[in-house]
């Protein structure tokens, strides 16, 4: 596996699989890499030839007031596990790398970025559309994996694709789980047992709503009766959008950890 820490070290990773017509594959990521993350470098490892994993954690997705400083970095861990998994490149850039003095464009996704997170996280989309873009500047991927756990980010960057004309297709995976039904997270290190425990009522409410949806129910309402009955548990909203198909999405304070997570109520082809 490279390791390419500058967009320079990038483009001689990449030039022998340019050369050669490779079908290249990207996994954007920020890294603390968990079996989430590789199932998106599992599915790209399938269908490309060359497999880049970029390691950012970027800042212009981060409000003030959030958790960029105490994100959870394991750079030498996700090396590892990078190398592990058979990823090709490894494009661990810094911050100057991707902002360096002077950068001023940005991609704002207009209206799918505005309410759920985008309500919560205000120039959220903007910094993950802006990082997107460049990423999908960098690597000139054929096919670019994204996880349906963050879905409005999936719609986002479709979005931008589509209203762009980038040359990338954007691949959804689906969302993967603990065996107690927490959707994976590099944010869950943060929550103890008991916070947990308390989180689980999270995809449990996602599941009472998909039930409720198809008896023909109200779903939000089936999930807000099981997030209501969990005391400390905080909810932010739960609601159904359209996120690239219909989706029942949820996110709610458990501590001081934020946690967000979807079930898609149509039927999967
Ligand atoms: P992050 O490092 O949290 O920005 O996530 C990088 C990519 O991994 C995003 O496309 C996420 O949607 C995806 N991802 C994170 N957690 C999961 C999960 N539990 N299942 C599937 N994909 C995930």
């Amino acid at each position: 596996m490279i390791l390419a820490r500058t967009a320079a070290e990038l483009q001689v990773a990449l030039a022998t699989s340019r050369q050669r017509g490779a079908r290249i594959g990207l996994v954007p990521t920020m890294g603390a890499l968990h079996d989430g993350h590789l199932s998106l470098v599992r599915a790209a490892r399938g269908a490309c030839d060359t497999v880049v994993v970029s390691l950012f954690v970027n800042p212009a997705q981060f409000g003030r007031g959030e958790d960029l400083a105490e994100y959870p970095r394991d750079e030498a861990g996700d090396r590892a596990t990078a190398e592990a998994a058979g990823v090709d490149i490894l494009f661990a850039p810094t911050a100057a790398e991707m902002y360096p003095e002077g950068f001023d464009t940005w991609v704002d996704p207009g209206k799918i970025g505005t309410y759920l997170e985008g309500a919560a996280r205000p120039g959220h989309f903007r910094g993950v559309a802006t990082v997107c873009t460049k990423l999908f500047a960098l690597v000139g991927p054929q096919l670019a994996y994204f996880g349906r756990k963050d879905a409005q980010q999936v719609a986002v960057v479709k979005q931008v694709v589509r209203d762009l004309a980038l040359p990338v297709e954007i691949v959804a995976c689906p969302t993967q789980r603990d065996a107690d039904g927490l959707a994976l997270s590099s944010r869950n290190i943060f929550l103890s047992a008991a916070e947990r425990s308390t989180a689980l009522a999270l995809p449990r409410a996602l599941e009472a709503g998909l039930l409720a949806h198809r008896s023909g129910r109200d779903a939000v309402r089936a999930a807000h009766e099981v997030l209501d009955a969990e005391p400390g548990l905080l909810v932010d909203y739960v609601a159904i959008a359209d996120l690239d198909g219909l989706t029942l999405a949820a996110a709610a304070l458990v501590g001081s950890t934020r946690l967000i997570d979807n079930v898609r109520l149509v039927e999967e082809a």
